[in-house]
């Protein structure tokens, strides 16, 4: 991963949540202070992990004290397990870097992704992202122009889809320029981006970036990434609400975590959080098997077992669809 757009910036000049960025705890012992983890807790963190420790000051207040296996602490928190070689797991689980050329990755049919940023609000310890190379991919390194000519090519498509990392670490100008320059793609009729920025740093909703999803003629689509109900407090849920009034659709996708989102009660809860928030479930995504993340594996009966339970307890509209990536298939790959 790379400094985040304007991480530069003196703070007289950043806005809310570049500061808030800025501000975001790097330091594990700071963090196991701040949380006032037990010593035991505390011998399983890794140090010095080759993707760093980062997590904005706002979710770490959203995480019980002195409870290590807080499922927010989890997602975050690098453990010394992430070095051991695990059968099956490898820095490239999806095989991205053979179809990503020059930062626009062309899996399926109709909808192309632009790797908008390397950059991202918090580092996920279970990220498929985490080994990816972004130097090299990163559509934007001093402009758009090689991504927007492969897209303004690509004549199927009908939606750009912006990842990362997070596209929502770009500033509101830039981002404007780059949603301005694909709104004059003809062939474009749908932005999607995805993001976790609203539900780490809620500050990231601000009037620029409502105002340029009001402004652009495209549709918008937002889909989130939120795993746990304690991530969505009353500042996140405001945010999400006005996101909603902009956009044509809100959306969220979480990834299966052992030992986070791993029980129906917490599902359940999710799903009553989001649409309380304006967003429906999409997609529950089997975990990648990106090296470092074996211990947050659920197993697919395990996985069948929770939806099932889910289907049974919710209305239909708030059961995610499980899904797994399986590298070379047209679409995301559907279990249940
Ligand atoms: C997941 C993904 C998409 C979007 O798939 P949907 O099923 O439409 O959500 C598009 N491109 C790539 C490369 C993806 O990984
Ligand atoms: S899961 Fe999303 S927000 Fe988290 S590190 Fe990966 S790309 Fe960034």
């Amino acid at each position: 991963m790379i400094p985040l757009d304007g991480a530069s910036m003196t703070s007289a000049g950043a806005s809310s949540w570049q500061r808030a960025l800025q501000e975001a705890v790097r330091d594990p012992a700071e963090l196991c202070r701040l949380l006032d983890l037990p010593p035991a807790a505390q011998a399983l963190i890794a140090d010095l992990p080759s993707f760093p420790l980062l997590v904005p000051r706002s979710f770490v207040a959203r995480m019980r004290r002195g409870d290590a296996s807080d499922p927010l602490l989890r997602q975050v928190l690098p453990l010394s397990a992430e070095r051991d070689a695990v059968p099956g797991f490898s820095a490239d689980p999806l095989r991205e870097r053979a179809v990503s050329a020059g930062g626009v990755l062309r899996k399926y049919a109709g909808r192309a992704l632009l790797i908008a940023s390397g950059a991202c609000p918090v580092h996920c310890r279970y990220c498929f992202r985490r080994e990816f190379p972004y130097p090299e991919q990163l559509a934007a390194r001093n402009d758009w122009s090689a991504a927007l000519a492969a897209l303004r090519r690509e004549t199927g498509v009908g939606e750009v889809i912006l990842s990362g990392g997070d596209p929502l670490s770009l500033s509101n100008r830039r981002l404007g320029r780059l949603v301005e320059a694909l709104a004059r793609i003809p062939s474009l009729q749908r932005l999607r981006v995805h993001t976790r920025f609203p539900i780490m740093v809620p500050e990231r909703v601000d009037e620029g970036l409502l105002g340029l999803l009001s402004a652009t003629r495209l549709q918008t689509v937002i889909v989130v990434h939120a795993n746990h109900p304690q991530e969505i407090d009353v500042e996140v849920a405001n945010a999400l609400l006005a996101l909603k009034a902009r956009t044509s659709a809100l959306l969220n996708q979480s990834v299966l975590l052992k030992g986070v989102n791993d029980s129906a009660d917490a599902l359940a809860a999710l799903s009553e959080r989001l649409i309380d928030a304006g967003v429906l479930p999409y997609y529950l995504h089997m975990l990648d098997k990106v090296a470092g993340a074996a211990h947050f594996a659920v197993d697919d009966a395990a996985a069948t077992g929770l939806v099932s339970e889910l289907r049974a307890r919710l209305p239909g509209y708030l059961v995610p669809r499980l899904v797994r990536e399986i590298p070379g298939e047209l679409s995301k790959t559907l279990i249940l």
